[in-house]
């Protein structure tokens, strides 16, 4: 098998990178150990919301992400057929004391100086009007429009099944190190065989430590455990309710995504029954009728963070014709459309009309910051 690009790893990130790649003209071969979207990737929260939770450097990506987001789920229903169940909703944030309310009113200057977004603060009692399913206990809140809801791993199947459409190949695999001709990059080792190649994308989400050897540098990244549940109840859809302890939404099959822990513990993908308890306890408090509802689904994965919290993504100085890009925590979903097209111009250009300085390989990014365990996450 004899590829222009090696991508390895077949999440979110992966994928759009073969997607884009494929839509440039490349020859690309997606090479995956496990299955596609089988991680992060197909068992987020699918959350697109590009005001909560963005590094500054990343605002740009996070809001290109959304639109391309939109434009995709068209794109990719009629190259494909299957439907990313990509939809616009209204977000709530909501407070349930006097010191979340003053940390979300803080944030309404900013949050209205976004373009295209209307944010809007709403009392308690106006926020139970539009949701009367709220506790009394809300204090206040604001309303953000529009923001979306994607099925991630209806999404990264989608960019998969996109790029063999235009003649990407997918194979099963572990990558166990690269091979070098001077400086250039010309194969990737798989088992005791070679994939040739003339550039390689290293998408291997939280796993992508691995490549510090194969690249003689550091790439911290480490895995960032967090967990879902999925509620059935009978009752009309819910739209997307966050709080400063997690979050919950109505998907299209009618069942309720909550969302989502956060807690260092290795490669661990197991559901843990705490993380199941501290979830199912936020979510009754801020929607007291959700504590008749039945647990059908309850996921674990593993988002991959840098101790900066910022991307790596770039071409790797002296490996001509590796790129790296990872390193999207909490928002990789969100972000991923936008990171696989700075690939696609990276690997077929040289160079990206994005500004990606801060996400640099080379930067200094610190220590990890510490982290209760487990905590929960608004994603
Ligand atoms: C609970 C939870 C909720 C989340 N909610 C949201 C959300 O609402 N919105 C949002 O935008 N983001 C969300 N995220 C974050 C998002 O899921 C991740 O940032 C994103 O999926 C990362 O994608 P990835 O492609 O980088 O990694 P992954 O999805 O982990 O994919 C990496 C792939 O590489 C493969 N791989 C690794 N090493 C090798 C190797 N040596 N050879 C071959 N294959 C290899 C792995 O098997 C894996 O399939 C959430 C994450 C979690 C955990």
């Amino acid at each position: 098998m004899n590829a222009e690009v090696v991508i390895i790893g077949a999440g979110a990130v992966g994928c759009a990178s073969a997607y884009f790649l494929a839509r440039a003209g490349m020859k690309v071969t997606v090479l995956e150990r496990d299955s596609v979207a089988s991680h992060a990737s197909g068992m987020a929260f699918g959350a697109l919301n590009p005001l909560e939770g963005i590094p500054e450097p990343l605002a740009p990506i996070a809001q290109e992400g959304l639109r391309l987001h939109r434009e995709l789920a068209e794109t990719l229903r009629d190259e494909t057929g299957v439907d990313t169940e990509f939809q616009h909703h209204p977000a709530f944030t909501v407070a349930l004391g006097e010191q979340e309310e003053r940390r979300l009113r803080s944030r309404l200057p900013w949050l209205k100086a976004q373009p295209g977004f209307q944010v809007e603060w709403h009392s308690g009692k106006e926020l139970r009007a539009r949701e009367p399913r709220l506790t009394p206990r809300v204090v206040g809140g604001y309303v953000t429009e529009p923001v979306g809801l994607v099925d991630p791993y209806r999404y990264t199947l989608a960019l998969l099944q996109a790029a063999e459409r235009r003649g990407a190949t997918v194979r099963h695999g572990t990558a166990r190190g690269l091979r070098f001709n001077g400086e250039r990059v010309v194969g990737v080792a798989v088992g005791q065989e070679e994939v040739p190649c003339q550039a390689v994308v290293i998408a291997m989400g939280p796993w992508t430590g691995a490549a510090s050897e194969w690249l003689s540098m550091p790439l911290p990244v480490e895995p960032l455990k967090g967990e879902n549940l999925r509620l059935r109840v009978d009752a009309p859809p819910l739209p997307h309710i966050s709080w400063g302890q997690g979050g919950c939404v109505s998907r299209p099959d009618g069942l309720i995504t909550v969302g989502s822990t956060q807690e260092r513990a290795g490669f661990d993908e197991t559901p843990t029954a705490a993380g199941r308890n501290i979830m199912l306890e936020r979510v009754v408090e801020v929607l007291p009728y959700l504590a008749a509802a039945q647990l059908v689904r309850h996921t674990a994965c593993l988002r991959p963070v840098t101790p900066d919290g910022l991307l790596y993504l770039g071409l790797v100085p002296g490996k001509a014709g590796v790129v790296v890009a990872t390193g999207a925590g909490r928002k990789g979903i969100l972000y991923s459309p936008v990171v696989g097209q700075i690939v696609a111009e990276l690997v077929a250009e040289g160079h990206t009309s994005w500004d990606i300085s801060a996400f640099s390989l080379d930067r200094a990014v610190g220590e990890f910051p510490e982290l209760p365990r487990p905590a929960a996450a608004r994603e």
